[in-house]
């Protein structure tokens, strides 16, 4: 799965747990591992420039608008920790040959195969859901 629906679990998890912050981390970093347990083939990287991180950078535009930086960042950096870790910081995507990609929290199998056009859906609709949840909390 791509980051933003990853960051959009991470803020839920947080604004949910905000009494709770620990625990609003730890849901957050858990929910990676379910939603990686949807493929994203046939995404490409231009679609990943489009739908993943151009909405990324939409979202944190609006964060900082609506001053809520620090929700919009826990939840990327916990909904995103083991891609952070496994994908070097993403380095593995732009400098393939320089950064090896590991699968330390990366060992199971996605299971749901949804069409190109749906993984690029929940790209926009990830985005939507994240700024809405930025201007209301
Ligand atoms: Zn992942």
């Amino acid at each position: 799965m791509q980051s933003i629906p990853h960051t959009l679990a991470g803020i839920t998890s947080i604004v949910i747990c905000s009494k709770y912050p620990v625990l609003g981390a730890f849901v957050a970093t858990g929910s990676h591992a379910l939603l990686d347990m949807v493929n994203e083939s046939g995404f490409k990287m231009k679609d990943n420039i489009i739908f993943d991180m151009i909405p990324t950078i939409m979202c944190f535009l609006v964060s900082i608008y609506t001053q809520n930086f620090w929700v919009f960042f826990k939840g990327w950096a916990f909904g995103n920790l083991f891609d952070l870790y496994d994908k070097k910081m993403y380095l593995t995507m732009f400098f393939p040959n320089k950064f090896k990609r590991t699968e330390r929290f990366h060992w199971g199998k996605p299971c749901i195969n949804p069409h190109v056009n749906v993984t690029k859906l929940i790209g926009i609709v990830s985005m939507i859901l994240i700024a809405l949840i930025l201007y209301k909390v």
